[in-house]
C-alpha cells in the first residue's frame, strides 16, 4: 500500500471567526450530502513545497467536513524524481525534454505505484504530474479522478505535454490555479479554475508577536536591530535566489546595514535542490550578512513564520511561479512585499497596493529600498495585503471550492 500521511486533526469551527458566516454555512451545506464519501489525495512528497503545505490543512478539514479523506505518497527513486523534475521544468517552459529512458522510467513507476494502490474511493485527487499516469492502470475505476495541477502550463514544452496528454485525457476533471495555465491542447478534460490558499491557523501562519519573531530570527544569527530582506523558497532556478542576492547587493550600496536571509526547504522529490543550494552559497561569496538557511538547519514552520513576520521586506523574485504560497504567507503577516510579475504572484499582488511587482533584480532592489526608506509605505502595503488574503486566499474558501466540484461530479 502507498504510504499514508498522518495529517493530524483540524476543526472547521476554529475558522468561524476568520471566514465569513456565509462561507462557513455554504461549506456545511455542501458537505452534508458528501458525508462518508471516500477520497484519496495522491502526491509525490509529504514534505517541502506547496502541495504538502496545503494538504496538511486541507485533508484534516475535509475529514472534519465529513468526508473520509486520506493522503498517500507514491514511491519514487532517484531516476524517477530526475525524470519528474525534467517534466516539471519542461511543463513550465524549459526546452529540455525527456529522454526515451526517462519516459520508460516514468511509465515504470506509474505501473509500480498502481500495484500498490487499492482503487476503492469515490474521488481520487492526483496532484501534479508525478502520479498522473497511474490512472491508466484503473480503466474500470468507478471513482471520479481529478488532476490538480499546481504549476504553470501556459508555455509548456510541447513534446513533454504531448507525452503526458493521453493520461490527462483520462481524467474527469482538471483543476488549475488560473485560466492562463490551462494548456491549449486537444484532449484535456473539463477544466476548473481556482487558486490555492493558506491556513491561517498553522504554526507557519498564526500570529507571532514581534518580540517572539525577533527572538527566533536572532537565534539564526540575524542582527534584529538591522534591516532584513528575506525570501522563503526552495532552491530552484525559477525562484531566482541568485537574482535576490544581486538585488540585495544593489540595496547594500545605499544601505550598508541591510541583511539578507534566503530560507529554503529541501524537498525529497527535488534532486536539483542541493546543486542549486550550493550555487546560491557560491554566489553569496562569503558575505556574512547573507544568511542561507534550510530545513537541515532546524528551520521549520515556526522559524519560517518568524522570518516572514520579522523581515522588513519579503521578496519572492520568481521568474515562473505556479501560485506562490509564500506570497500569501508573507502578506498575511502584513509585510511589505516585492515579487516577480509572473504566474500566480500578480493574482495576489496588486502593484503598489498590496505590494510591488518587479521584472528584474534592479527593480527589486529599487522597490525594496523604497520600502526600507519609508516605513509608512510598508505599513500601508502590508495592511492592504493582509485584507486581500483574508478575502481570497484562506483555507475555508479552498475547501468550499473542492466541495463544489465533488457535487458537480457526483450529484447526490
Ligand atoms: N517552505 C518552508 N520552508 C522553507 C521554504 C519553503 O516551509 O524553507 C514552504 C513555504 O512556506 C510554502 C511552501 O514551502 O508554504 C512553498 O510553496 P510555494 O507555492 O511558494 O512554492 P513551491 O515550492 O510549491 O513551488
Amino acid at each position: 500500500m502507498l504510504q499514508l500521511v498522518n495529517v493530524g486533526q483540524k476543526s472547521l469551527v476554529d475558522y468561524a471567526t476568520i471566514a465569513t458566516r456565509g462561507l462557513m454555512e455554504e461549506i456545511r451545506r455542501l458537505a452534508e450530502p458528501l458525508e462518508g464519501k471516500r477520497l484519496v489525495h495522491l502526491s509525490a512528497t509529504a514534505f517541502g513545497g506547496g502541495v504538502a503545505e496545503i494538504n496538511y490543512a486541507l485533508v484534516p478539514l475535509m475529514r472534519d467536513a465529513g468526508l473520509d479523506a486520506e493522503w498517500r505518497i507514491i514511491n519514487g527513486a532517484e531516476e524517477f524524481f530526475a525524470a519528474t523534475k525534467t517534466i516539471h521544468n519542461a511543463l513550465q517552459g524549459d526546452p529540455q525534454g525527456l529522454t526515451k529512458t526517462q519516459q520508460e522510467v516514468f511509465r515504470r513507476f506509474q505501473a509500480l505505484n498502481a500495484q500498490e494502490f487499492e482503487d476503492e474511493y469515490d474521488f481520487v485527487l492526483v496532484h501534479d504530474p508525478q502520479p498522473a499516469g497511474m490512472i491508466e492502470h484503473f480503466p474500470d475505476s468507478t471513482a471520479h479522478w481529478i488532476w490538480r495541477c499546481h504549476i504553470d502550463l501556459s508555455h509548456p514544452n510541447p513534446d513533454v505535454l504531448g507525452f503526458l496528454l493521453p493520461w490527462f485525457a483520462r481524467y474527469d476533471a482538471a483543476i488549475f490555479h488560473m485560466p492562463e495555465y490551462v494548456p491549449r491542447a486537444e484532449g484535456m478534460p473539463a477544466s476548473y479554475i481556482w487558486p490555492p490558499a493558506i491556513d491561517p491557523l498553522t504554526p507557519k501562519n498564526m500570529a507571532l508577536s514581534p518580540e517572539d519573531a525577533a527572538f527566533v530570527c536572532g537565534q539564526f544569527g540575524i542582527d534584529v536591530d538591522r534591516p532584513l530582506i528575506c525570501q522563503v523558497s526552495r532552491f530552484d532556478p525559477w525562484k531566482d535566489p541568485l537574482g535576490v542576492i544581486d538585488a540585495y547587493r544593489i540595496v547594500k550600496q545605499a544601505l550598508p546595514d541591510v541583511q539578507l536571509a534566503l530560507v529554503g526547504s529541501m524537498a525529497s522529490d527535488d534532486p536539483e535542490g542541493w546543486d542549486y543550494f550550493n550555487a546560491t552559497i557560491a554566489h553569496a561569496a562569503g558575505d556574512s550578512d547573507i544568511h542561507i538557511l534550510n530545513n537541515f538547519n532546524n528551520v521549520g514552520a515556526i522559524e519560517v513564520n518568524a522570518f516572514q513576520s520579522h523581515s522588513d521586506v519579503m521578496v519572492q523574485k520568481s521568474t515562473r511561479e505556479g501560485f506562490g504560497l509564500t506570497v500569501a504567507e508573507a502578506i498575511w503577516k502584513a509585510r511589505p512585499f516585492v515579487g516577480g510579475n509572473v504566474g500566480g504572484i500578480p493574482l495576489q499582488i496588486e502593484d503598489a497596493v498590496t505590494g510591488f511587482l518587479v521584472d528584474s533584480s534592479e527593480q527589486c532592489a529599487e522597490r525594496a529600498l523604497e520600502v526600507l526608506n519609508d516605513p509608512a509605505l510598508g505599513k500601508f502595503l502590508g495592511r492592504r495585503g493582509k485584507e486581500h488574503v483574508r478575502t481570497h486566499f484562506l483555507m475555508p474558501r479552498y475547501l468550499r471550492d473542492y466541495l463544489r466540484i465533488f457535487h458537480e461530479l457526483d450529484p447526490a
